[in-house]
């Protein structure tokens, strides 16, 4: 009668291929490079399972090479998003009715296709719309996203405990989907939040409108070619592509809106949450608002740490995919008697660097996502070597006249609380302050005070108590905590991912945490022989 799936097995993470020169997936990858960048195809929205060319085109662009279209979306607007709601709506009932178990199987049956012969267009389309190199995309497009398809089924069939049930009584509780349906609404920066957030919600019954980000047009175009070739229903998930204010604005105005699935910056996140705050009277249910945001993630030195442990997590933690990564480490800690030693380290590693098209294998940088990236960038750095408490540690090639190429930078800032260790930059800028030796307790407030985020941070130090310490000190600063490693390259099923404060809801993607969201639990009991009589025994004399 309820739908009380049978627990599936723990999956194993799926294992990240290398890419090395003569390696059959190399061959593969770049096999289909080939094929994508000769293709360009016109990006549809997804309503109920038809594909709509309607709206005013956009293109999509290679990051590191601009002159270069990939694809053409078109702007779904207010109008694309009131049909996919209404798609949504239609496709419910039978979504909703069919049990979590003949749901699950579809999504890990993505996974296989994915891992298996979807897995170099993902990754192909990562590298050339958002600029990952192969090994960035292997690990987003391929590995997390089968990683978060394979895991979620697992976690699905596990968030429920019975109750107990004394004689003569059943209780059990079972997990409904939301009534309505829910807004995904998804970055650029990942191939595999951008199709787990969508896909979480559906696997838990729910129906949803998923607006990706514009210059994640191209991946997300393959993602649901993944999902339609596992056998998802129709109007289960539609998509609406293109800018995100009238999308968002005609999921606000809906009175079934009954989750909103976001990940991106902190400022869309709060004109979401205060669109929701106003309008709550007029919806059926209270959304349930679920947002993943920005950081100002820190790395902070223990006089204790190893120096070069440290410098290699620094610059692999601030630079790869340029630092646009909402865990990468942005903001560093040192102390005076190790600094000498890492500046050093520091300097000779981002000399190493190769910053450049990602087609090229040995590529360590693309571009960033975008001109206006890069102008917002490049006017950080202009402004920060011009300013007088800043000195430039090191840097890489900056160059937007073929690509948005962002070169790895490093600056030393005299003042703790310049807005350099306060503001996310999502780029590949380094800001350090060097503290005394003797004031590392002062450090650790600054570590915990000086930002409004706090999504992840690491400690390096090999003094065991000092560690113990730092993470109780730390405790609030970050929702993933690292010792003696990078805070980058959360894997699901190991290290839950999110975070507090300005950072998001801090429910952990990829986790039970963030599946329980997406239901709504209903509880019954069943009696088997029902009382008869109306008074207590205890009502029987006076
Ligand atoms: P963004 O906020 O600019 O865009 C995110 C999405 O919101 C896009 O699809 C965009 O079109 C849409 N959008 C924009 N305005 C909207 C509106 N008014 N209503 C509805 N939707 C709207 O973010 P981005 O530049 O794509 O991604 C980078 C940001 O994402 C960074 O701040 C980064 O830290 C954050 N991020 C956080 C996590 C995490 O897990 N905490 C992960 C990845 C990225």
């Amino acid at each position: 009668m309820l739908d009380l799936p049978s627990p599936l097995p723990c999956p194993p993470n799926e294992p990240v291929l290398t890419y090395a020169p003569g390696s059959p997936e190399r061959g593969a990858l770049k096999a289909e490079l080939a094929r994508l960048s000769g293709d360009c195809p016109d990006i549809p929205h997804v309503i109920g399972g038809e594909a709509v060319h309607e709206g005013a085109p956009f293109d999509v662009r290679s990051p590191h090479a601009h002159h270069k279209v990939i694809g053409r979306a078109r702007h779904g607007g207010h109008a694309m998003a009131e049909r996919a709601i209404s798609a949504a709506k239609k496709a419910a009932p039978e979504w909703a009715a069919m049990p979590l178990l003949a749901r699950a199987r579809i999504f890990q049956r993505a996974a296989d296709l994915l891992a298996g012969p979807f897995r170099q267009r993902l990754n192909a389309a990562t590298m050339l719309g958002q600029s990952k190199t192969a090994f960035q995309a292997e690990i987003d497009a391929a590995c997390e996203l089968v990683d978060f398809l394979r895991f979620n089924a697992y976690f699905a069939t596990r968030l429920v405990e019975q109750p107990i049930s004394p004689p003569g009584i059943v209780n059990q509780v079972e997990l409904r989907p939301l009534e309505g349906f829910v807004l995904a609404v998804t970055p650029f920066n990942f191939t595999a939040i951008a199709g787990n957030l969508p896909a979480s919600c559906a696997l838990m019954g729910n129906v949803v409108v998923w607006k990706p980000a514009e210059t994640q047009a191209l991946a997300a175009h393959h993602t649901v070619a993944l999902f339609e070739a596992a056998g998802l229903p129709k109007g289960v998930i539609n998509v609406v592509h293109g800018e995100g204010a009238s999308v968002g604005a005609a999921c606000l105005a809906s009175p079934d809106l009954a989750g909103i699935h976001f990940t991106g910056s902190t400022r869309v996140f709060q004109s979401l949450l205060r669109g929701v705050g106003e309008r709550i009277a007029s919806y059926r249910s209270y959304p349930r608002v679920v947002g993943e945001t920005g950081g100002k993630d820190f790395v902070f030195a223990h006089p204790s740490a190893d120096v070069e442990a440290l410098a290699v997590a620094l610059v692999r933690g601030a630079f790869e995919f340029s630092g646009q990564k909402c865990s990468a480490a942005s903001r560093a800690y040192v102390p005076k008697s190790l600094w000498p030693k890492l500046e050093k380290l520091l300097a000779s590693h981002v000399a190493e660097l190769r910053v450049g098209p990602v087609d090229d294998f040995r590529t360590f940088m693309g571009a960033v996502i975008d001109e206006r990236a890069y102008a917002r960038l490049a006017g950080w750095r202009d402004r920060l070597k011009a300013d007088a408490s800043c000195t430039l540690v090191a840097e890489g090639p900056w160059s937007n006249a073929e690509g948005y190429f962002a070169g790895p930078t490093i600056f030393k800032v005299g003042d703790p609380k310049h807005a350099l260790f306060q503001e996310e930059l999502f780029g590949p800028i380094l800001g350090i302050y060097v503290y005394d030796d003797a004031d590392v307790e002062a450090a650790l407030t600054l570590v915990d005070e000086t930002s409004p985020y706090a999504l992840t941070g690491a400690i390096f130090s090999e003094d065991r108590a000092f560690v113990s310490h730092a993470a109780h000190r730390l405790r609030q600063a970050a929702g993933n905590f690292y010792v003696n490693d990078k805070p980058t390259g959360a894997v699901v099923g190991q290290q839950p991912f999110c975070g507090a404060r300005g950072s998001g809801t801090n429910d952990k993607a990829g986790s039970a945490f963030n599946l329980l969201r997406w239901a709504s639990p209903r509880t019954v009991k069943e009696t088997f022989v029902p009382p008869r009589e109306v008074l207590y025994p205890s009502m029987r004399e006076a």
